[in-house]
């Protein structure tokens, strides 16, 4: 499945309360990231996509039935300091503003503990962990200096617990995620800048079918207390909250997602 073959749409989104904003977000070109970006634009923001697999800017807009206006889209690996830098600067140069930013790339691989090789080890927390510090970096300095910004930072249920399907690398990294999402919620609220992450369960998205054999998805939500997988509109739904006027007085919060999986 391609992620623009995956792509969902929900019910109808009603227009305009992002009008104005500018975001960024990190995975943008699949799943959660591409169904955020779709929530995000469809409510009137500007979203750059920075993703591995960029996708051009017409077909994104075409994928996403939203105006190619409101999109950018620029390849970067998001463990790269260098190529953030100069995609942040490029948007913060054309809008001289950005409100919010979105840390959806992530890599899960299924590897069982004894074969992680320290290679691995470190790239599943560069991509998880240490873009999302680079991301935040960057974005920070734009939001205070506006007196507003929000930050959502995908952990997942792995962050709350174990992986299902990830190695222990990757509950490591969504756990790491959920401490840099506390300290900065902590040291920039006063600044009007709230800092969320969002945890969800079982999603159907590329990443989840990859990793978990055929069935193997349907199978593990059958014990859910709402039987079924996610969709990634529903997680981006939360995530268009989060980011809204709506959400001031949320932040450090970690919210699960998961069709209450986590109470069984
Ligand atoms: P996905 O694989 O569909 O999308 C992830 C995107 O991140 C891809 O477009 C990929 O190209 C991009 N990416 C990967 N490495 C990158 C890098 N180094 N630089 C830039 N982009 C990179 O996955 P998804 O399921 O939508 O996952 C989105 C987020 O949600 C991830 O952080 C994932 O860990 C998390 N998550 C997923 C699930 C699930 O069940 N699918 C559950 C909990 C949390």
């Amino acid at each position: 499945m391609t992620a623009a073959e995956g792509f969902r749409a929900p019910m109808a989104i009603d227009g305009g309360e992002l009008e104005g904003r500018v975001a960024i977000v990190t995975g943008g070109a699949s799943g959660m990231g591409l169904a955020t970006t779709h929530a995000l634009a469809r409510r009137g923001a500007t979203v750059m996509v920075l993703d591995l697999a960029a996708p051009g800017r017409a077909e994104l807009a075409s994928t996403l039935d939203v105006a190619a206006s409101l999109l950018r889209s620029v390849a970067v690996d998001v463990t790269d300091g260098d190529e953030l830098q100069r995609a942040f600067a490029s948007l913060l140069e054309e809008r001289s503003r950005l409100d919010i930013l979105v840390n959806a790339a992530g890599i899960a691989p299924p590897t069982p503990f004894e074969d992680i090789t320290a290679a691995e080890w470190n790239r599943v927390l560069a991509v998880n962990v240490h873009g999302t510090f680079l991301c935040c970096r960057l974005a920070l300095p734009a939001m205070r200096g506006g007196g507003w910004g929000r930050i959502v930072n995908f952990s997942s249920t792995a962050g709350k617990t174990i992986s299902t399907a990830g190695g222990a690398h990757y509950t490591t990294a969504k756990h790491g995620v959920l401490g840099l999402t506390r300290h900065l919620a902590k040291a920039y609220g006063p600044d009007g800048v709230t800092v969320n992450a969002v945890c969800p369960g079982l999603i159907d998205t590329p990443m989840a079918r990859s990793v978990l054999p055929d069935g193997a998805l349907e199978r593990a939500a059958e014990s859910f207390p709402v039987p079924r997988v996610g969709e990634p509109w529903e997680v981006a739904e939360l995530v268009a909250f989060l980011v809204s006027d709506r959400a001031a007085y949320i932040t450090g919060a970690a919210v699960d997602i998961n069709g209450g999986d986590l109470i069984i």
